[in-house]
């Protein structure tokens, strides 16, 4: 008999809180990744960098299991019908993985539990992800926080040295001994290599500790860009909240941002597609093409709105400050219906979370939980002056800022302001 460890997204073997219990509990682990069809099906660029990583991200872990003896077994296709193969080619003595918080991961785990419960077989899931995870930061009335602040300072009052410490040793000897398994190319599963750079996984230590300093400027190297790894768990988020916690306080209170709309969506699945606030989906977005073409493009005559977008395109990154004058021109100045932006961010971001991108968005567009008043609309312009004074950001990704091939202004800031809160104001009150 076998156990199955089925990793997602979290992709080390080290620090691995699932992994960990299923070596711990049992004998024979066979460790799991499945291809899932259904999402990569939907990835329209067929050389998605984040697949391309992941791919990387499993040769790695293929590579160290080799030199344990043992190896892991790929899957490509529906999760379900995986199992159903999984089921007739094993016999499973239980299931372990780490829990994952997401409307779809929530109904495929659901899918499966009850697949292989017919059949006598435990799902155990783990917390790994999060430090907290929904439901363990509520308020006295046993509901989930709506504001920031408060969830924050109930994180901070709650954490404990323990609950950061690393899960090891790890009992290796309970891997499934088997010899090599075939891990699909990355052509077989219908991709190719992309272009791009992912940064490193190595959390800069520099980098943290002037974190408060520096995060606000986006042409210096003053984050930490582990978005991605954050997102697929190549990095634990024990090791790099511990770092947090020893180095820079507002790093951490970035993390905590992150469980906060991990949370937010988890109890709001809703908010995928519909404005936290109901009102808000009163607003009668224009939605003019052409405007979210110019926008996509980087060629809005807004010059921090346009590196931005550059940036974005050529390296699927784009620095937090910028995203929130991006976001804001597109839902206010433009009056483009946020859902516009946040698809073209989940198409292009190599660090898109799900979660913190709807919450991103939201909180720009106004329409969120703890979101940006609707009548403050940022001033491009001022933005560039506090965040970009000598034009290093823009003059890097608009090169021809000084001549007439670049586009002027595609909508005058006073006048979209007014309209801005206009609109917002009618469609609130009516
Ligand atoms: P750092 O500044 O070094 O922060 C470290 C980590 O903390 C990040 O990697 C991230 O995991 C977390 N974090 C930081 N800021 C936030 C935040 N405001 N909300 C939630 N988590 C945060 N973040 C994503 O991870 N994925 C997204 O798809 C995403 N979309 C966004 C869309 C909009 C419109 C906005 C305004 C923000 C979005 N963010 C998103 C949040 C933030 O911009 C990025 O996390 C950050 O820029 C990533 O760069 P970094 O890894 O250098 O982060």
């Amino acid at each position: 008999k076998i156990s199955i460890f089925w990793f997602r997204r979290d992709l080390r073997l080290e620090d691995n809180h699932g992994l960990f219990q299923a070596l711990s509990e049992s004998e024979n682990v066979l460790p799991l990744f499945i291809f899932d069809k259904n999402i990569l099906e939907k990835l329209e660029n067929k050389s998605d960098a984040r697949v391309e990583f992941i791919h990387d991200q499993i040769s790695k872990i293929h590579q160290e299991l080799e030199k344990k003896d043992s190896s892991i077994l790929i899957k490509y296709g529906d999760p379900e019908a995986a199992y159903r193969e999984l089921l007739s080619e094993y016999s499973i003595q239980a299931v372990y993985t780490n829990r994952d918080y997401e409307p779809y991961a929530k109904s495929r785990d659901k899918k499966i539990k009850s697949l292989l419960a017919d059949k006598d077989i435990p799902f155990h899931s783990f917390k790994d992800q999060l430090i907290f995870e929904p439901g363990e930061i509520l308020n006295g009335s046993g509901e989930f926080y709506k504001v920031f602040t408060p969830f924050s300072k109930v994180w901070l009052s709650k954490l404990s040295p323990k609950m950061l410490e690393g899960y090891k040793p790890m009992h290796w000897k309970n891997l499934y001994q088997t010899s090599s398994l075939n891990l699909p190319t990355l052509k077989e599963i219908g991709f190719e290599k992309s272009e791009v750079t992912i940064p490193s996984k190595t959390a800069d230590e520099e980098v943290i500790s002037h974190y408060n300093e520096t995060r606000d400027f986006p042409a210096k190297n003053g984050t930490s860009r582990l978005g991605i790894h954050l997102r697929f768990g190549s990095i634990s988020i024990r090791q790099l909240a511990q770092k947090a916690k020893e180095l820079n306080a507002t790093y951490l209170n970035e993390l905590i941002w992150r469980e906060f709309y991990m949370m937010i969506l988890a109890y709001n699945p809703q908010v995928v597609d519909k404005a936290f606030k109901p009102a808000y989906d009163q607003i009668p977005w224009r939605n003019n093409e052409e405007e979210f073409a110019a926008w996509c493009q980087g060629m809005t005559g807004y010059p921090i709105v346009d590196a931005g977008m550059r940036e974005l395109n050529a390296t699927g990154y784009m620095h937090n400050r910028v995203r929130m004058v991006v976001a804001s021109f597109l839902t206010k100045h433009l009056l483009i219906d946020w859902r516009w932006g946040e698809a073209y961010f989940a198409a292009k971001l190599l660090d898109f979370e799900l979660a913190s991108n709807n919450g991103g968005w939201q909180w720009a567009a106004g329409t969120g939980t703890d979101a940006q008043p609707y009548f403050r609309v940022f001033n491009p312009s001022s933005q560039q002056e506090k965040f970009d004074k000598n034009w290093k950001y823009i003059k890097k990704w608009i090169p021809e800022i000084n001549s007439d091939k670049y586009p002027k202004p595609i909508v005058d800031h006073k006048f979209a302001r007014q309209r801005a809160i206009d609109t917002y104001k009618s469609a609130l009150n009516q």
